[in-house]
């Protein structure tokens, strides 16, 4: 009976919940959604959020999130209550970044990454109509794109070529070589997106589901006009390796194994992250990982995190739906 405060847009972290529709397969086969939303809003007046719970096919699980969107629920409305207030905290200056974590086919690319209504277009559109206003001027958009795949920095928007992160004097993480483009449009910036993206499944020399094995890292910068070597603000859209990809399987292919120890430790090592930002922890071990290292001016000082778990509905991924809630839940 524990009062939890109404959750806060411009918390420091906010750890949410989307669950996609069933899909034509899991209809089919008559799949039981085993996660089905518990509105206590009708219960408990002090407890706004929602909870999740996975009663029928095990045991019971009971999770409270910031947010909890439903199969139902449109891109648009995620985004009011995640990446938005991102993007007004990048014009404050802030560096901010949104994850999606989830296993593969869990809708990790259809809320962050999709060209027609993901969340980076819906930012997009934000972005471009608040640099038109007058105390914006002196601003521009900038964006890259690159994937981290075993522990290595790709370039998706130089020909995969591979970049490396380095600290410099004051001990900022710059990845040197990193090639940005200025932005001007939404148009523009979905054209160098879908670029980029190629890039990450066709260019690949990984095997053919390369996307899965790999996070993929979206910045958008504002920058001043007159200094472009500066950053003013910046937004960061993450769609991470399918979370099974990190379990122990069992397998016994080498190269499978390997990358699934990497993408093991890149995942524990965000979590630690920004469990360690919220608790205001001194030391964060960003060091632990290529992943959580690129994102360091992310995890220190004026910094603001999303992350967004998504899972699927049905009984036949229980298993994977329980250790995406587990991993969020803490
Ligand atoms: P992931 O990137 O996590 O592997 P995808 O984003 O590719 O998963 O989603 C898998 C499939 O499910 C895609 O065909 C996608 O269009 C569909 N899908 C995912 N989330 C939703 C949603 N919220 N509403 C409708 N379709 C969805
Ligand atoms: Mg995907």
């Amino acid at each position: 009976n524990t009062v939890v405060p109404p959750s806060d847009l411009n918390q420091k972290i906010r750890v949410c919940v989307r669950k996609r529709p069933m899909n034509k397969k899991e209809m089919e086969r008559s799949e039981k959604d085993i996660a089905p939303l518990l509105n206590t809003r009708s219960i408990q007046i002090n407890e706004p959020k929602l909870k999740l719970d996975l009663t029928r096919y095990i045991e019971q699980h009971t999770f409270i999130f910031d947010d909890v969107f439903d199969a139902n629920s449109k891109n648009t409305s995620v985004y009011e209550r995640t990446a938005f207030p991102l993007v007004k905290y990048m014009f404050e200056g802030g560096r901010a970044t949104c994850f999606a974590y989830g296993q593969t086919g869990s809708g990790k690319t259809f809320t962050m990454l999709d060209p027609n209504h993901g969340l980076y277009v819906l930012a997009a559109k934000d972005i471009f109509a608040l640099l038109k206003k007058p105390e914006n001027e002196h601003l521009s958009a900038w964006i890259g794109l690159y994937e981290i795949y075993q522990g290595h920095i790709y370039d998706l928007l130089n020909e995969r070529k591979k970049i490396y992160a380095r600290e410099d004097a004051k001990r900022n993480v710059i990845i040197s070589g990193l090639r940005e483009y200025p932005i001007d449009n939404v148009g523009n910036l979905i054209q160098v997106f879908e670029f980029g993206s190629n890039e990450r499944s066709t260019g690949s020399t990984v095997a053919n589901d390369s996307s899965s094995r790999s996070h993929a890292v979206l910045q958008i910068l504002l920058k001043p006009k007159n200094n472009r070597k500066k950053i003013y603000g910046k937004l960061s859209f993450i769609d991470l390796a399918g979370s099974e990809r990190g379990a122990d399987r069992g397998e016994t292919d080498i190269k499978t194994r390997m990358e699934g120890a990497e993408i093991n430790k890149s995942l524990l090592a965000l979590k630690e992250c920004i469990r360690a930002l919220d608790q205001d922890k001194r030391h964060t071990p960003f060091r632990q990982s290529q992943l959580t290292q690129v994102l360091k001016d992310s995890f220190v000082g004026k910094s603001r995190t999303c992350m967004i778990a998504t899972i699927s509905p049905g009984g036949s991924n229980s298993e994977h739906t329980l250790n995406t809630l587990r991993y969020a839940d803490r």
